[in-house]
């Protein structure tokens, strides 16, 4: 029989969730006072032994509501891979790797973090001296196994973060033949914020029984109440100029710039900088060293304005993140909520913008029929709006309605249409008077 949680009670203190000690311990260092809903719902039926299907908004604490009971349950005496938690990115590995630090303190356990573009040498090593749990992206660790250097036999907790995304086309094959190479029972745990019905119906498959905490409704908002949203309409030769108003006008104290492709973002960044904001493009064809260097440069606050692709899309935890801008659309609705859902986290404001050429008026309207929310519309002064393309469904008329509360529910009205070429070339202008942003390296 499955328990559907339907509720969002208030959390009631980790005190009550059944837990020991020495976590009680790790949590209050590690300045987690209150559980938040996924922790109070999923970790007593995972205390239990319950498969767990979490299905919660972004930034909401997913990662410690299957890492805590996990590590309440791992024995150190035994030095064999207990736990696997598979990602889809080497960052979020290294993030959940730095979570289970943390959460496991005052233990003695060891984590490996099985990522692909770092030293297999080193990662073999480190599985030979012991490791009780395995944070890994599915290609290296197939690898691995390929090699005989890994053994699953001891395996009794599967994790597949951002479940959806493991499961899809992509993933799907390496995870299922890493799912076979772990013995039954296990423990299995599915966690994302978004779950199309597809994926919902898939993990039947790999689920026993499981208690589905279910934090988002089909129909509801699926994107942070917290996070003020909005769409500009903006015709492509002005895109650049309108990222740089924006800027200027929002003052960001930290914020992810998403482009489409490799090279749009490297163009956008190497824009900012030569601009003097102090950023840098992340994305997959950049060295793994690169990538972890720029990641953490902007963890540390040496970065303010990261240009990325979807690479960081997923799981990545920055606090401190003010604005996520889509330059470029997400093509994918499901992309647009984890996308925005790198502000917002665990009750902070956010605020996220996303640019619309006049042709992408059908992208807008899915992902709002897949948020249940409408965006308002923005301009920015200076650069000349266009309207909105007439394609989106009225309420009520397509059988979904929209019912996103809050201020994202009014769409504003579009602003009057400006001529093309009104506005000032990039940088015209703009730059001086944003000398003084904290942005800025000079
Ligand atoms: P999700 O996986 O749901 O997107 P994360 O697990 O990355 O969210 O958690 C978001 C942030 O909240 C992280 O920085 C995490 O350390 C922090 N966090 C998690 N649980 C708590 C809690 N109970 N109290 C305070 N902070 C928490
Ligand atoms: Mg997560």
């Amino acid at each position: 029989m499955q328990t559907t949680t339907q509720t969002t009670e208030t959390p009631s203190g980790f005190t009550k969730l059944g837990l020991s000690e020495v976590t009680l311990l790790a949590l209050e260092r590690a300045g987690f006072q209150t559980p938040s809903p996924v922790q109070t719902h999923l970790i007593p039926p995972a205390m239990l032994g319950r498969d767990c299907l979490g299905n919660a908004p972004t930034g909401t604490g997913k990662t410690a509501a299957f890492l805590v009971p996990i590590i309440e349950k791992l024995d150190d005496r035994e030095r064999g891979v207990q736990a696997l938690i598979l990602v889809p990115t080497r960052e979020l590995a290294h993030q959940i790797g730095r979570e289970f630090e943390t959460l496991s303190h005052g233990r003695r356990l060891r984590a490996a973090a099985i990522v692909g573009g770092e030293s297999m040498f080193k990662q073999i090593k480190l599985l030979q001296s012991g490791c009780q749990i395995v944070i890994a992206t599915p290609g290296r660790l197939m690898d691995l196994m390929d090699r005989n250097a890994i053994r699953l036999d001891k395996a009794r907790f599967v994790v597949l973060d951002e479940a959806d995304q493991m499961l899809d086309i992509g993933f799907r094959p390496a995870v299922e033949s890493i799912m076979d190479a772990c013995p039954t029972p296990r423990q299995t745990f599915l966690l994302s914020a978004t779950m199309p019905r597809e994926v919902r119906d898939l993990t039947r498959r790999y689920l026993v029984d499981p208690a589905d905490v279910r934090l988002i409704h089909e129909d509801e908002d699926a994107t942070i109440p917290a996070i003020r949203q909005a769409f500009v309409m903006v015709a492509p030769e002005r895109k650049l100029e309108l990222l740089f108003r924006l800027l200027e006008r929002e003052q960001p104290t930290r914020a992810i710039v998403f482009c489409r492709t490799k090279h749009g973002a490297d163009k956008v960044g190497n824009l900012l900088r030569n601009d003097g904001f102090k950023a840098e493009a992340m994305h997959g064809d950049l060295s793994q060293g690169q990538r972890n260097r720029v990641l953490a440069a902007f963890r540390s606050g040496r970065l303010t304005t990261l240009v990325a692709t979807d690479v960081v899309g997923r799981g990545i935890d920055v606090p401190g993140i003010s604005h996520v801008v889509n330059f470029d659309i997400p093509e994918d609705p499901e992309h647009y909520v984890h996308r925005i859902g790198r502000t917002g986290r665990m009750g902070k404001d956010g605020a996220a913008f996303t640019f619309i050429l006049p042709d992408q008026g059908k992208l807008l309207d899915q992902i709002e029929k897949s948020i249940s929310r409408r965006l308002d519309q923005d301009q920015v002064e200076g650069v000349p709006t266009l309207l909105r393309p007439m394609t989106a469904p009225k309420r009520g008329q397509q059988g979904r309605p929209f019912q996103g509360g809050g201020r994202g529910r009014r769409m504003a009205p579009a602003a009057p249409q400006h001529r093309r070429g009104q506005g000032l070339p990039v940088g015209s202008g703009i730059r001086r008077k944003r000398s003084n942003s904290p942005q800025r390296t000079s």
